[in-house]
């Protein structure tokens, strides 16, 4: 099968031939349709991320997939033809955070895709029957994949993180895949959403994600933050970014007494963002991280999606043997909600 791998960091992908692999036990081979590219993906592909200098090379990378089922391993549930999104981080389940519910921070995963195990750039991976999750019917196949990173961390950080209340005010800071479903899950949640990005044409994107106001990445944000909430602020920051001013930004947006979660980051230390002390201390500031997306919140986020209250943002879709140009769009900051690599069907 084709493969998109990275054989050097900093290089472009190549494609390579590769053997397609077996199901084993309590697997399921999945034809993989497409695949969402974000900017994870070019940290892993610089070779950018904490567990990058000790990752196996070629590695393929990618891993916001929908696919469909074409095999199922010995004693798997999953029917061949289903139609599904892929959980891409494969807890233990038996550790102490996964028995605690918390299955993000497991210790001792069995894969995550994309990151340290092979990716959706390649025509099929094998995947546990319980790391697939039925994609909703109103959604085109190959454009699902985002739906398992940019939906679900929006969810886990807007909602389970952020504790969203109906009526409350949201900003995001960034309006990529994640910030655009941020403002989708808060609107969902009854709560009104404002988000801010550094290029116009995301903000446009942003209002019709559904944001009560978007405005560009300047001085100015806060105070238009403050008249669209009768003076007040807003009572939940998601910062997607998490490099440089941001926190600085973010603690200008909250209200008094307001939340603040982080799901963006750099793995560079001299571009962590900067704690403005003084306003998280007398505002009384919460600051919080928030990573990925537990599969019982997915599950709910897909019920989202659904329902119609949701969709995936899709900028535009590029061939498999194309990776690089997906990557180059996303690191020149060209696109409007997620790229898609379309793997099956692409050549
Ligand atoms: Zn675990
Ligand atoms: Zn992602």
């Amino acid at each position: 099968m084709r493969a998109m791998v990275i054989e050097r960091y900093g290089a472009p992908l190549a494609l390579r031939d590769v053997p397609v692999p077996a199901p084993g036990p309590g697997e399921v081979l999945v034809r993989v349709l497409g695949c969402g590219v974000c900017r994870t993906d070019l940290k892993i592909t610089a070779g950018e991320m904490p567990f990058s200098p000790g990752l196996a090379l070629p590695h393929v990378p990618g891993h916001e997939i929908s696919g469909e089922i074409a095999d199922a391993g010995p004693g798997a549930s999953g029917r061949a033809g289903d139609r599904v999104v892929v959980f891409n981080y494969w807890a233990c389940g038996r550790c102490e955070a996964c028995r605690a519910g918390d299955e993000t921070l497991c210790t001792r995963l069995r894969g995550w895709v994309g990151f340290t195990s092979p990716g959706g750039f390649q025509e099929y991976l094998t995947v546990p029957d319980d790391c697939v999750l039925p994609l909703p019917e109103r959604v085109e196949p190959a454009h699902g994949g985002p739906l398992s990173c940019a939906l679900g961390t929006a969810y886990h950080a807007t909602v389970s993180r952020g504790g969203v209340r109906a009526g409350d005010a949201v900003a995001v800071l960034g309006a990529g895949g994640v910030g655009l479903h941020v403002v989708q899950v808060a609107r969902a949640a009854g709560a009104v959403a404002f988000a801010i990005d550094l290029q116009p044409h995301r903000l446009d994107a942003a209002r019709a994600a559904g944001a009560g106001g978007a405005w560009l990445a300047d001085a100015g944000a806060a105070d238009e933050i403050r008249r669209a909430t009768g003076g007040r602020g807003a009572d939940l920051v998601i910062d997607t970014v998490g490099r440089g001013d941001s926190l600085l930004a973010a603690a200008r947006l909250a209200c008094r007494g307001g939340r603040i979660v982080l799901v963006g980051y750099t793995a560079r230390a001299g571009d962590y963002p900067r704690l403005p002390a003084e306003q998280v201390v007398l505002g009384q500031l919460t600051v919080t991280g928030s990573r990925y997306v537990t599969r019982l919140e997915l599950r709910r986020a897909l019920d989202l999606v659904g329902r119609g209250l949701v969709r995936p943002v899709i900028s535009s879709e590029v061939p498999l043997e194309r990776a690089n140009e997906a990557l180059a769009m996303v690191r020149e900051d060209r696109a409007t909600g997620r790229v898609i690599v379309r793997v099956a069907g692409g050549a």
